[in-house]
């Protein structure tokens, strides 16, 4: 018998689809979108001229090693070029990861809730995902995550503040989860908020990356640098690993645009600081604000909130939306509000104030 259509990879049966925050919506008085741990504000001074400059020039490729990029990261994290790679976002860079390790038979640990990229990548690639539930304040359960390891262990996500519960894993239970992590499994502490952490016992992962041939640490430019739709992050780790991001990059993928507003975006960095010292003290506005109405609000350390409401997440969502602020519902578990424009904020604290604490 012939086939119908052409033979894909039995793997790609039932991955569950990516869903990216609702856009706000359009038309209405006020819609503010806080479903996507964007950053509210318009590019980092300088931006918006080199991105026009060099939109001169898109018919030609970019550079392929985005050498521009490579040597300013290198010099700002003190971290040889060789020991960094650069992808499409740092999903991208995490897929990369994912492609140079793992494959069928073998396994991926990662918290659950967390990311929701970890078991996209995973499946695409043939492995097998090992989720550990969060402990039930929300927190990585890293002792759970290191007796999960098996000889079948390639890679284990550490989601450093979570998402999207915001919280955190501190510097000696992460330090005590890496000594009894395998040299051969390799560590990826996902780092895209680390910009908005003030717990000084959180460490900094390239801190720890230093002496550890199986950390890599992923960064992005999506988040506090406001560049989420220019896709580029990148990973700090030692050869080989960084060496094995970059033989399965995307030729070309980080366009040259996305380059040169990364590098201005890190030489605005006094504007920079401003900013997320802005947005962390409306998180603590809204945190605060939330457990004085009788909320349960796990710390967070990025620039979202978390609200388990369990069967009552879609209806919550619904009244934020009616009131103007699209938020990200995870159905049967919770809400996660980023921390948007003082106004919105304001919005979505009328709506958890009106809405009732219990069942
Ligand atoms: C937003 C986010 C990223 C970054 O994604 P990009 O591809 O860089 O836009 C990575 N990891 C986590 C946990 C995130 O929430």
């Amino acid at each position: 018998m012939s086939e119908t259509s052409p033979k894909l990879r039995a793997e790609l049966e039932g991955i569950p689809t990516y869903k990216p925050g609702k856009p706000a919506a359009a038309g209405g008085p006020v819609a503010y979108k806080l479903s996507s741990n964007e950053n509210p504000y318009p590019p980092l001074p300088g931006v918006m001229e080199t991105v026009a400059a060099c939109a001169a020039s898109f018919n030609r490729y970019p550079d392929m090693m985005c050498t521009g990029l490579m040597d300013e990261l290198s010099e700002r994290f003190a971290v040889p070029v060789t020991h960094l790679a650069t992808g499409t976002g740092s999903v991208g860079v995490a897929q990369q990861l994912i492609q140079a390790t793992s494959g069928p038979g073998d396994e991926v640990i990662y918290a659950w809730r967390s990311f929701e990229a970890y078991p996209i990548i995973t499946q695409i690639s043939g492995a097998t995902s090992v989720q550990v539930p969060l402990t039930p304040g929300d927190v990585h359960d890293l002792d759970a995550m290191a007796d999960a390891i098996t000889e079948r262990t390639r890679l284990i996500f550490v989601c450093n503040p979570n998402n999207p519960t915001g919280t955190v894993v501190r510097r000696a239970e992460l330090e005590r989860f890496l000594d009894r992590v395998p040299k051969h499994v390799l560590v990826v502490l996902d780092e895209a908020y680390r910009e908005f952490i003030r717990d000084p016992e959180v460490p900094d992962g390239v801190e720890l990356y230093r002496d550890r041939p199986n950390v890599c640490v992923l960064r992005t430019f999506s988040k506090a640098y406001g560049l989420a739709g220019l896709r580029v992050g990148f990973a700090i780790a030692h050869e080989p690993v960084a060496a094995a991001l970059r033989k399965t990059a995307v030729p070309f993928g980080v366009s040259q645009i996305a380059q040169e507003a990364a590098i201005a975006s890190l030489r605005a960095e006094d504007e920079l600081i401003g900013r997320v010292g802005s947005l962390v003290c409306e998180r603590n506005r809204v945190v605060e604000g939330l457990r004085g109405q009788g909320w349960t609000v796990p710390e967070t350390q990025a620039n979202f909130v978390w609200l388990r409401l369990g069967e009552r997440t879609v209806a919550f969502a619904q009244a934020c939306e009616q009131a103007g602020v699209v938020v990200r519902p995870f159905p049967g578990e919770g809400v996660r509000v980023t921390v948007g424009e003082a106004e919105a904020n304001d919005i979505f604290l009328k709506v958890a104030e009106g809405f009732p604490k219990e069942k």
